[in-house]
């Protein structure tokens, strides 16, 4: 009953020690001291320790300890298992040692020479284990100077102590995988920069400050990183990415605050703003200026640039979320506006740019995979009644816009160096058709392909289209090659050589859109043209508009002088379409007759007429 009275009292001032003020604040080497004198003092114990078993358990190592005599010290002592085999057994099975003559008992007397006479002889001991987690993670040791006779009360107490380093220990564990998980939530792990979601905790940080802070958020992105990808390898593409976060971060600038990687090539940077508003450009030059020095990768020097869009806080707006849209969208426009420039957020300007560019990369992935297509819209023979050929249209088929017009898209084809690349596939795909047409044997008529401007300075031009002929066994006689006017305004003998070429492959050319552009009967004269088409504004109004009248019959006349053949496009009226027969004009095109149509279609459409 004494001893249980003993117990009680020990372990209360254990628990006051442990709940009272400043105790869980402590670090853990400042805990376990507290631990092991306080259990020195209750137990009145020469020396109480800790020891932490090796990894692989072959030895075990003092980690602290306190004397009554001389208080803490970290005199580190190593006891080997392949020494003290019995000893180290002994501990493993008996959960709890305890010996009254350490230098009796067989478990501790291989430690007679060596460590009891090292440490002021000691004679009794008491090792109860201590774990981390549900790992034995060594003991809690207690000894005497002189023979002791361990009570039910030391042991029981020794046992709460060790049970509470125990626990020390495991929550020290937790707490260390917190941090990590913090590190793995907050960092990227390639380049080691904040993340996006440390810079959104970070952003709306300085935004509770009062007083208000005003700041900017410069949106980065690498020009052409997919480019760098495919030509040169991802590997090059991962050199880009680190040697620009390593800039970003190196970067000494007086307002600078978090940088982070947001995206696969984007990265972040907050920055206070100058009290001298004006004071930002030179910020941003400076910025600028050190992200696009030359990166030096082996041998070579790599130039890179980068889109950069900032948004302030609060003018351009006081909302988180709305603050990175509008980072990213004045990247968009930086891009649109040519790449390697910084641009401010601007409302009017940022929409549109952003959904541009997204449809240009959209654009670029529908040419390779395949998502375009092609529509043919029949040309009549002059009485209307024959479909004497056909004009190819390219159409795309977009996945969340449906089927988009040439006018919808080609304006940004134009712009992202697209034209050819469109013409070329759409060239291929009639080809295609061709082929499948005679293998199905219906024949089909020549088809006119639209040339763009830069699809007709490519100098391999000709050979290309020939190796396609070839490659699908196309007669060169089956294409035509429809061009407007100012394709071909400029004349170069390289322009001259090859339409011949084209001429000498068996291909037929056309002017389109005729009269629109600049044009001179010339020049048309001078060049293999046989075909024209009156564009279809000049169609639209006849026979009521006279201008249009004299106009689309003086284009007659004098195609007839050259001994070209005329097209009017956009026919969709009876009025029309008598009108253009009585002038002789040899071939219709519009609604009137058929819209633009799939292959098969226009195979049914063939067998009918
Ligand atoms: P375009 O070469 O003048 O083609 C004729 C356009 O007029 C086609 O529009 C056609 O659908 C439309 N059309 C034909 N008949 C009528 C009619 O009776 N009434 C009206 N309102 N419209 C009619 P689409 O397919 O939208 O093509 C527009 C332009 O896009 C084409 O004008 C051409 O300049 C360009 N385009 C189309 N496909 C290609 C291509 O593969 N490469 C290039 N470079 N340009 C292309
Ligand atoms: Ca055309
Ligand atoms: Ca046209």
């Amino acid at each position: 009953m004494e001893q249980i009275k003993t117990f009680f009292n020990y372990h209360k001032a254990l628990m006051q020690r442990l709940h009272s003020s400043g105790f869980s604040e402590l670090n853990k080497a400042n805990k376990l001291k507290e631990l092991t004198t306080l259990c020195s003092q209750l137990l009145n114990i020469d020396s109480v320790a800790i020891w932490s078993m090796s990894d692989c358990g072959d030895s075990m190592n003092r980690e602290l300890c306190y004397e009554s005599q001389h208080g803490h010290h970290h005199r580190p002592y190593r006891l080997e298992r392949a020494e003290h085999l019995v000893y180290f057994k002994a501990l493993e099975a008996a959960d709890i040692l305890f010996t009254h003559n350490a230098y009796q008992d067989p478990r501790t007397c291989s430690l007679r020479n060596s460590y009891l006479n090292d440490n002021s002889a000691m004679s009794a001991m008491l090792d109860v284990p201590v774990y981390d987690s549900n790992r034995l993670y060594g003991v809690l040791c207690l000894e005497s100077h002189v023979e002791r006779y361990w009570s039910l009360t030391d042991v029981a107490c020794a046992t709460v102590f060790a049970d509470t380093i125990s626990l020390i220990n495991t929550h020290e564990a937790w707490l260390n995988s917190r941090k990590e998980l913090d590190y793995i939530t907050s960092f990227d792990d390639f380049t080691g920069l904040y993340n996006q979601s440390s810079l959104r905790y970070r952003i709306q940080q300085l935004m509770d400050q009062k007083p208000q802070s005003e700041f900017a958020l410069l949106w980065f992105d690498i020009d052409r990183l997919n480019a760098i990808n495919n030509g040169m390898g991802g590997q090059v593409g991962d050199a880009v990415i680190s040697e620009i976060a390593v800039r970003l971060r190196g970067m000494v600038l007086s307002g600078k605050d978090m940088v982070a990687r947001v995206g696969g090539d984007e990265f972040a940077m907050l920055y206070h703003l100058p009290k001298q508003k004006d004071q930002m450009h030179e910020v941003i030059d400076t910025i600028m200026h050190t992200i696009h020095q030359p990166i030096h990768l082996g041998t070579q020097d790599l130039q890179i640039s980068t889109s950069v869009g900032i948004a302030l806080y609060p003018s351009d707006t006081d909302d988180l979320s709305t603050l990175i849209r509008c980072s990213e969208s004045a990247m968009y426009q930086a891009k649109a506006d040519g790449r390697r420039q910084a641009q401010y957020f601007n409302q009017k300007k940022s929409a549109t740019a952003k959904a541009s560019f997204l449809m240009k990369n959209q654009l670029i992935e529908a040419i390779a995979h395949g998502d375009l297509s092609v529509v043919y819209q029949p040309v009549m023979s002059g009485n209307a009644q024959d479909i004497v050929s056909c004009e190819a249209l390219v159409r795309w088929q977009h996945h969340h816009l449906g089927f988009l017009s040439p006018g919808e898209f080609l304006p940004l084809a134009y712009d992202a160096g697209l034209i050819a690349d469109i013409d070329f596939w759409v060239l291929e795909q009639v080809c295609k058709d061709i082929k499948l047409s005679r293998a199905r044997g219906i024949i089909m008529p020549s088809v006119a392909v639209n040339l763009s401007a830069d699809a007709l300075i490519d100098p391999l031009l000709a050979d290309k289209i020939w190796d396609l002929l070839e490659k699908y066994q196309v007669l060169g006689s089956q294409i035509e090659l429809e061009m407007i006017e100012d394709a071909i305004k400029d004349d170069s003998s390289q322009l001259q050589q090859t339409l011949d070429k084209l001429v000498c492959l068996g291909i037929k050319l056309s002017i389109d859109d005729f009269g629109t552009g600049y044009s001179s009967l010339l020049r048309l004269k001078n060049l293999p043209f046989t075909k024209l088409k009156v564009d279809r504004s000049f169609i639209e109004h006849l026979p009521q508009n006279a201008d249009d009248c004299a106009i689309t019959l003086s284009i007659l006349g004098m195609a007839a002088g050259l001994g070209i053949t005329v097209v009017a496009e956009g026919v969709e009226n009876a009025a029309q379409e008598q009108w253009l027969q009585q002038q002789g004009c040899n071939y219709l095109q519009g609604f009137k007759y058929h819209k633009p149509m799939k292959f098969e279609d226009l195979l049914r459409a063939l067998k009918t007429t």
